[in-house]
């Protein structure tokens, strides 16, 4: 069922998104009707963004499961999950095993090319600076993150690597999507190691 609407989803909801980029603010701004249509629009893009941070939000509690920080990540490409990690640092005993960092392996190695342009990443916590460094690295051109990280958080909370105007590439941020539940998990892994 989840694979059948992750298939259907984005082929309804794509379109509908994209319907608001036709139109010029001058074109709709003449009919009240039009401003419907993009509102309605933008709400599809949120209902979009939190189906695909619950797909993050899986990925987060199998490292949970493994006793690691709950982070997960998705790479979403033509309304495709292309990519998944989760953050697997003390399972594997190496610090390169974060979430975006294997979710941009599998990325990679599924559309043939370090540039991962047209693609949509989405994490259960904002990137730390080793992650935001490879997402800009690797051209991604849109980060839609759950929770903010004030201890190593590099989308604005400490610097902000993913939109540094000195940088050939520059992202979009969207924070925020599925914020209660990204937190709520990490509030649990940290309750559980406070008490063990
Ligand atoms: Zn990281």
């Amino acid at each position: 069922m989840k694979k059948v609407l992750a298939f259907i989803l984005p082929a309804v909801l794509l379109p509908l998104t994209r319907f608001s980029a036709w139109i010029t603010p001058a074109q709709w701004s003449d009919f009240a009707f039009w401003g419907t249509i993009m509102t309605r629009a933008d709400d599809m893009e949120v209902v979009m963004d939190e189906f695909y941070m619950k797909e993050a939000l899986a990925e987060a509690r199998r490292a949970f499961d493994l006793n690691d920080t709950p982070i997960g990540c998705v790479i979403v490409h033509d309304g495709q999950i292309i990519g998944r990690g989760a953050n697997e640092r003390m399972a594997r005993k190496n610090v390169l095993y974060h979430a975006e960092i294997s979710a941009i392996n599998q990325a990679c190695e599924a559309i043939g090319d370090w540039r991962l342009e047209n693609c949509r990443l989405y994490v259960t916590l904002e990137p730390c600076p080793m992650c935001a460094g490879a997402i800009v690295q690797a051209r991604i051109p849109t980060v839609v993150f759950g929770a903010k990280s004030h201890k190593a958080g590099c989308a604005g909370s400490i610097l902000n690597i993913l939109d540094e105007p000195r940088f050939n590439h520059r992202c979009e941020i969207i924070s925020g999507i599925c914020e209660a539940e990204c937190a709520a998990l990490m509030s649990e892994f940290m309750r559980n190691l406070r008490k063990s």
